[in-house]
C-alpha cells in the first residue's frame, strides 16, 4: 500500500526579476486525481504549470512527477527532463495546432518523432483518439475549417497520443464561446472519469466543483486555500478568496 502522491511541488519559488511570481507553492496529486486551480488573473497559475514541466524552471522547490524528482535550478540532465516531460501532456488556451497539416497529422507526428511510431500505429492510435473526442471525420481536414471547440478537441487527443501520465491544462475553454467551451469540458470530464490525473487551471466553476476532487485558489504566487473542491468552494475560509469566489460565480 502506497499513499505517495504521483505528482508533488514542495516550495516551488519563481521569479522574474524582483518580481516574485511564485512563493514557496506545495501541492500534490495523487494517481487519477483531479486538481483545479483557480484565482485571479497574475496569481501565477500558468507560471505554476510551466514550473511543473519545466518549461520554466523553478529557482527553488522540488517537482516530483512518478519516479522523476527535478530540484530547483540545479543544472538538469537533457535525461531527467525528457522523464519528466515524457509523462506530462500540456493543452494551452489557444490550442496551437499545426495550421500547415491535417489533423491527423498533427495527432501522428509527435508520436513518430518522440516514440518511434511507425506511420501506420501512430494513425490508428490518432483515428482512436478522434473518434474518443468525437471527431473521426475531421482527419483530412486542416484545422482552420475545424470551430475552436474541435480545435481544442483535437489538441487534447494530440497530447493524449502520447500516453501521458498527468494532463495539465491551461485554461482550455477561455477563448471558446460558451457552447463550444461545453463540448471541451464534456471531453475532459471523460478523460477524468477514465482515470486520468489532472490539473486544470480554469475558470469554470462547475467543473472545479463537479470534475475536480480538489481545488487550490492562487492569489499573488500562493496557495490561499486547498482542499475537497466543495468544502473549498462552499466555505471558503479567508476574506480574499471569497471576494474572489464572489466575483466568478
Ligand atoms: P495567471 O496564469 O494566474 O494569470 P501568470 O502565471 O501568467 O498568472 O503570471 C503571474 C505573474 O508573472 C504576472 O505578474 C505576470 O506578469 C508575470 N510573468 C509571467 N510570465 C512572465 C515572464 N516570462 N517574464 C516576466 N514576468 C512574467
Ligand atoms: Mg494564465
Amino acid at each position: 500500500m502506497t499513499n505517495k502522491p504521483y505528482v508533488k511541488l514542495e516550495q516551488i519559488t519563481k521569479s522574474y526579476g524582483a518580481h516574485t511570481v511564485l512563493r514557496d507553492v506545495n501541492l500534490s496529486v495523487h494517481s487519477g486525481g483531479v486538481l483545479a486551480i483557480i484565482g485571479p488573473s497574475g496569481s501565477g497559475k500558468s507560471t505554476l504549470l510551466r514550473c511543473i514541466n519545466y518549461i520554466e524552471p523553478p529557482n527553488k522547490g522540488i517537482v516530483t512527477v512518478g519516479d522523476v524528482t527535478i530540484e530547483g535550478e540545479t543544472p538538469v540532465s537533457r535525461r531527467d527532463l525528457r522523464a519528466l516531460r515524457s509523462k506530462l501532456g500540456m493543452v494551452f488556451q489557444s490550442f496551437n495546432l499545426f495550421p500547415h497539416l491535417t489533423v491527423l497529422r498533427n495527432i501522428t507526428l509527435a508520436q513518430e518523432r518522440v516514440l518511434g511510431r511507425t506511420s501506420a500505429e501512430a494513425e490508428l492510435i490518432a483515428m482512436q483518439l478522434l473518434t474518443r473526442v468525437g471527431l473521426a471525420d475531421k482527419a483530412a481536414q486542416y484545422p482552420s475549417r475545424c470551430s475552436g471547440g474541435q480545435q481544442q478537441r483535437i489538441a487534447i487527443a494530440r497530447a493524449l497520443a502520447l500516453d501521458p501520465k498527468v494532463m495539465l491544462f491551461d485554461e482550455p475553454t477561455s477563448a471558446l464561446d460558451p457552447e463550444l467551451g461545453l463540448e471541451v469540458l464534456s471531453v475532459m470530464r471523460e478523460l477524468a472519469t477514465s482515470g486520468m490525473t489532472m490539473i486544470v487551471v480554469t475558470h469554470e466553476m462547475s467543473f472545479a466543483e463537479n470534475v475536480s476532487d480538489h481545488v487550490a485558489i492562487m492569489a499573488d504566487g500562493c496557495i490561499l486555500e486547498y482542499g475537497p473542491s466543495r468544502e473549498v468552494i462552499r466555505n471558503p475560509q479567508s476574506a480574499r478568496a471569497r471576494q474572489f469566489l464572489r466575483a466568478v460565480n
